[in-house]
């Protein structure tokens, strides 16, 4: 299933600020020449397009310029996080194209880290605070005014040992006390502000069972990671850029204490600009509300902006990571029109996708003048991009499928499809003459009538007799009848988290997605496998979706043939 990534993918990127980093810490020696990354997730949710940003980040970097890049789950919460997702995390991972030197897990380090946490209470720099988390923020001040020292500040590092490792034995509730860091309760920089480094938490966690009563927060576990593990650069987004202090901070006093791992090895944090993309939200915990809800159909619905929704239906890892390195990294936010991932994908597909035909909105078209019975193969090439893919065979006969919209019984002088008296051509077939119509009482059209020129059979000499339109069409005797599923933007705004007074569901489109049940496809289709890419002519590309079975064909659409990226550029 993975796929690699070409050289020519590689060697076309320019220098973006963070290679360019890279570049020149190699040139100085720093960390003796050593490139180590890491892609970091938390295990509480699938990850999304937003993710694969990072990926090809933390990931290319590494592979760039010789170094190894490690899969690290930051599983520091129980509460929030499951094995369900981890195993999701390193499928996506690899489907994107990417491979990790190994798997840590923050979990790894507990141990450590509460080594580390003992070692702080002993030299002065953590404390057990036993305030509510209330009491602790109400003190916290702003950026302009200084915080208030709490009165469990500068009791003895011996008291604190002792709560702490109660704290971790299970004596106390959650809630009833924290370990925070004592460094500057008037820094301007909030986090300086005594922040809460460990907290109790007594669900179980799902590696480490029963074992903690006590979990580390982000802040403390994230850079002793990178550190214990040799990290030279660590990669994430503008966010914590607030943050990066303190990463540095405790770095600092893991190389006073008898956890410093080598000599003239430092970690540095970098930040780049997340990914937002319009008409979607990029939250997990807004993506998990939504599943949670049965707003979409899980974490893999075509409509989702996670990685398994997209691949679900029928992105390519190619144009996933085509997309991530047209945008590129930079050091502000903003947010990527989606039409710009559509046509990364379109692009994808134009070169790789089998032509194939298919029907959404059948009515009949008798051709009245065929042989009834008759059956003749005809050679659809399979792809005009890339002539050397070949030619596959699809049967005509004398009653088709056509598109409702491909007749109309009085249509403008711009309508270049059947309507009576004007030729057509059918697709890799004949040209026809439409000669009529039977409506039903309702007065819909229930069949088209035509005479088709045995001499226009495409390729003989008569067959360049010039039509201004060509149509597609099925077999009625040979086709497979397919549901197929269009959707569309999942909210109805381009960016549903700046509406500040609207609830977020309230933004979703009804009309995401929209099925339909009484489509014909091909018979070649019958061969199709979940995931395989089409083009379905004249439409859209469309795959085959893993709910297909036992003979039942279900298509989702990728996306239309037309391109919006191109037009608003080219405007
Ligand atoms: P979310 O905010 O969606 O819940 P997160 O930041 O909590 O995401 P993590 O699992 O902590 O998710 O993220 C793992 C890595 O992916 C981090 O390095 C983070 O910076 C990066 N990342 C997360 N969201 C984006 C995004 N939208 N664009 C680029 N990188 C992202
Ligand atoms: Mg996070």
């Amino acid at each position: 299933m993975a796929e690699q990534i070409t050289p020519q993918e590689e060697g076309k990127k320019s220098l973006n600020f963070i290679e360019q980093m890279v570049e020149k810490d190699l040139a100085e020696g720093r960390n003796g020449g050593r490139v180590q990354t890491r892609f970091p997730p938390e295990p509480n949710g699938y990850l999304h397009i937003g993710h694969a940003k990072a990926i090809c980040l933390d990931f290319g970097i590494a592979r760039k310029y010789g170094g190894t890049c490690n899969l690290r789950f930051d599983d520091t919460n129980p509460i929030k996080e499951d094995v369900e997702y981890v195993d999701s995390i390193q499928e996506d991972i690899q489907w994107l194209g990417f491979r990790w030197e190994n798997i840590y897990y923050a979990s790894d380090y507990f141990g450590q880290l509460f080594e580390f946490a003992l070692w702080l209470i002993d030299h002065g720099h953590a404390y057990v605070d036993e305030q509510t988390a209330e009491a602790i923020a109400e003190q916290k001040g702003s950026p302009t005014v200084a915080g208030r020292e709490s009165p469990f500040r500068n009791r003895p590092a011996a008291e604190s040992r002792d709560l702490f490792l109660r704290m971790n034995s299970g004596e106390f509730d959650e809630g009833a006390m924290t370990l925070r860091a004592k460094i500057d309760m008037a820094s301007p920089n909030m986090h300086f502000r005594d922040p809460i480094i460990y907290r109790i938490i007594k669900t179980p966690h799902h590696r480490t069972g029963r074992t903690w009563n006590v979990y580390p927060m982000y802040d403390f576990a994230h850079g002793q990671s990178d550190y214990f593990e040799g990290v030279t650069h660590s990669l994430c987004t503008l966010e914590f850029e607030v943050h990066r202090p303190l990463y540095d901070y405790f770095i600092d006093r893991l190389i006073e204490s008898p956890f410093k791992t080598e000599d003239n090895y430092r970690t540095r944090q970098t930040e780049f600009n997340r990914l937002n993309l319009t008409y979607t939200v990029m939250s997990k915990r807004k993506l998990l509300q939504l599943v949670k809800e049965h707003r979409v159909n899980g974490w893999d619905d075509p409509r989702m902006p996670t990685i398994c929704g997209y691949r679900r239906r029928g992105f390519t890892p190619a144009s996933i990571r085509n997309f991530v390195d047209m945008i590129g990294y930079t050091k502000y936010d903003g947010v990527i029109d989606v039409a710009l991932l559509e046509h990364a994908v379109r692009e994808d597909l134009n070169a790789t996708a089998r032509r194939v035909a298919a029907v959404l909105h059948p009515v009949k078209l008798i051709i009245t003048n065929y042989p009834e019975g008759q059956v003749e193969m005809m050679e659809s090439v399979n792809n005009p991009e890339n002539l050397a893919e070949g030619t596959h065979p699809i049967a005509f006969t004398r009653e088709l499928y056509i598109e409702r919209e491909d007749f109309m019984e009085e249509a403008p002088k711009n309508y270049y499809r059947l309507t009576p008296g004007q030729e057509v051509r059918l697709r890799c077939a004949y040209i026809v003459r439409c000669t009529g119509c039977k409506k039903n009482e309702a007065g819909e059209v229930t069949e088209v009538y035509a005479e088709y020129d045995p001499q226009t059979k495409t390729g003989m000499p008569e067959s360049n007799r010039r039509v201004k339109g060509t149509i597609h069409w099925v077999s009625t005797s040979h086709a497979l009848q397919a549901e197929v599923r269009l959707y569309d933007r999942l909210f109805t705004v381009e960016n549903p988290m700046e509406e500040k007074d609207r609830d977020f569901l309230e933004l979703l489109n009804p009309n995401s997605l929209e099925v339909l049940t009484d489509c014909y496809v091909e018979e070649d289709l019958a061969t199709a496998r979940p995931y395989d890419h089409f083009q379905f002519q004249r439409v859209g590309y469309f795959n085959l979706d893993p709910d297909s079975r036992d003979g039942r064909l279900i298509f989702n659409r990728t996306v239309s043939l037309r391109d919006t990226w191109s037009k608003k550029k080219n405007r």
